[in-house]
């Protein structure tokens, strides 16, 4: 019986390792079907960046990449990135030649494959480019001479032959398209061909006469162009007048249209001087009595004193306020001058412009009262005076010369009864009179009517003029001047 217990156990064991290694051979079995059969792996590529990619002509490509994903359908479901993966790829582009080329992508792991394609489009987006030659000139009354253009394009190169060009009225047209269908398009505007200058009309002519110490003041003038039309505001006037030496001025205007005609005509203005009255010296013993910056208050006095003894005298009359004794005067042939409207230095003397304006002014209104348009004349302060220098230096050279030249005759005096000085009393004024005129055959005595004491003095000098054989007269264009040297 013992020998049989001892028989059994061995087989027992063996059988039970067999199992084992059978069991675990099934669980590799269902493992090996679970991972490769149940849970079936696939190998892709995935590409970086666009799967076609478009590169401007001249661009370099740069490869962009990719990735290779191991994907199972039960394990790795969201794939892993094989970094050891053999990726090759496989590029035919060309960037020197306008296209669309292939790039390949393939990969191999694990008895697994994928692939993977890209396209890269070489494309020229630049427009060519036209340069026109500069000017062109226009043949009178023919055709535009092209001077020449070029187009080029920066993948087809020169396409000037391919230009279309276009000639309509002033203008010509230059179109090309390059290979890629990139337009260009330039215009030229056809010159005008136009040889006729502008034309300058000058009002009051060419020849433009004035009388010294008239104000010169541009005539006026306008300028048309057979293309431009109305050029005056392009006309440049060079040149100036002196208004106070005679003279011939020339003053050009010149004007040039856009075509480049000029156009230059010259004005001759004349400033000529009036011919000075030839001076005629009285006969005999001769008093001219002068009265200036009235009339005044006592004007009308003075008058009947004169008129008692039929003297006739001269009156230099200023803007003072009794101007309708001006007609009185020149009523009863007395003689009337120009002084000075406004006999204020400072104004008067600032410079020519301003005097001639104050001796105008002062003719104007003499002859607003009388009718008359005297030409004789006194300087305030006479033509010696030296209150013009402050003011303007040399003034009285160029004024004693030029209102001689308008025409004007100017008095001083060789006798002063000094009534705007010392002199306060008639009889003082009558001495300094009567002493002045015994020096003298031929007097111009200087008095002013708007004192009371000078006026009083009048009838003695006139009865001591009339006993000691003198002869009053009033002062005429023709008159002796006594001018005074010029001090300024
Ligand atoms: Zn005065």
């Amino acid at each position: 019986m013992e020998e049989r217990t001892l028989y059994f156990p061995r087989p027992r064991k063996e059988k039970r390792i067999l199992w084992i290694l059978l069991a675990l051979a099934l669980l590799a079995a269902a493992a090996w079907f679970v991972l490769f059969r149940v849970n079936r792996f696939t190998l892709s590529i995935h590409l970086t960046g666009e799967e076609t990619v478009q590169l401007e002509y001249g661009q370099a490509y740069e490869e962009p990449g990719a990735e290779v994903i191991l994907t199972g359908t039960l394990f790795w479901k969201k794939g892993i990135t094989l970094q050891d993966a053999q990726l090759q790829i496989d590029s035919g582009v060309r960037e020197d030649t306008l296209g669309r080329y292939p790039v390949f992508y393939s990969a191999g792991c694990y008895g697994l494959r994928a692939e993977a394609g890209r396209t890269v489009r070489i494309i020229d987006t630049v427009c060519p480019v036209i340069t026109l030659a500069e000017g062109g000139s226009l043949a009178p009354g023919g055709s535009f001479q092209e001077p020449g253009f070029t187009a080029t394009d920066n993948y087809d190169g020169d396409i000037t032959d391919r230009v279309v060009r276009t000639e309509t009225a002033g203008l010509v047209t230059y179109a090309v398209v390059d290979s890629s269908g990139n337009p260009c398009y330039v215009e030229r505007e056809i010159p005008i061909y136009d040889p006729v200058p502008p034309e300058i009309y000058l009002e009051g002519g060419e020849y433009y006469a004035i009388t010294t110490g008239s104000f010169y003041t541009e005539p006026g003038y306008w300028a048309t162009d057979n293309i431009g039309g109305d050029l005056t505001g392009k006309v440049t006037v060079e040149g100036e007048v002196n208004w106070l030496e005679p003279g011939t001025y020339p003053i050009t205007y010149t004007v040039t249209d856009e075509y480049n005609n000029v156009t230059v005509v010259t004005r001759q203005v004349e400033v000529s001087a009036k011919p000075r009255p030839q001076t005629v010296w009285p006969q005999g013993k001769t008093i001219y009595l002068t009265f200036d910056d009235g009339p005044g208050p006592y004007t009308q006095k003075l008058l009947d004193v004169l008129d008692s003894y039929g003297v006739k005298a001269t009156f230099f009359v200023t803007d003072t306020g009794y101007n309708e004794v001006m007609k009185e005067i020149v009523d009863r042939g007395h003689s009337i001058g120009i002084h000075t409207v406004t006999h204020n230095y400072r104004e008067i003397y600032a410079s020519p412009e301003a005097f001639f304006a104050d001796l105008h002014k002062m003719q104007d209104i003499i002859y607003e009262n009388t009718g008359i348009r005297t030409t004789l004349m006194r300087f305030p302060g006479g033509s010696s005076n030296t209150v013009s220098r402050a003011t303007y230096e040399g003034l009285m050279s160029i004024l004693s010369e030029a209102v001689q030249n308008a025409g004007f005759q100017y008095f001083d005096w060789n006798v002063d009864s000094n009534d705007a000085g010392g002199a306060r009393k008639a009889e003082t004024v009558f001495n300094n009179v009567v002493d002045g005129v015994g020096q003298t055959g031929i007097s111009l005595v200087l008095q002013h009517d708007i004192h009371a004491y000078s006026v009083e003095a009048v009838e003695d000098i006139i009865v001591w003029g009339l006993n000691n054989g003198y002869t009053f007269q009033p002062l005429t264009e023709s008159s002796p001047g006594f001018h005074h040297g010029v001090n300024n």
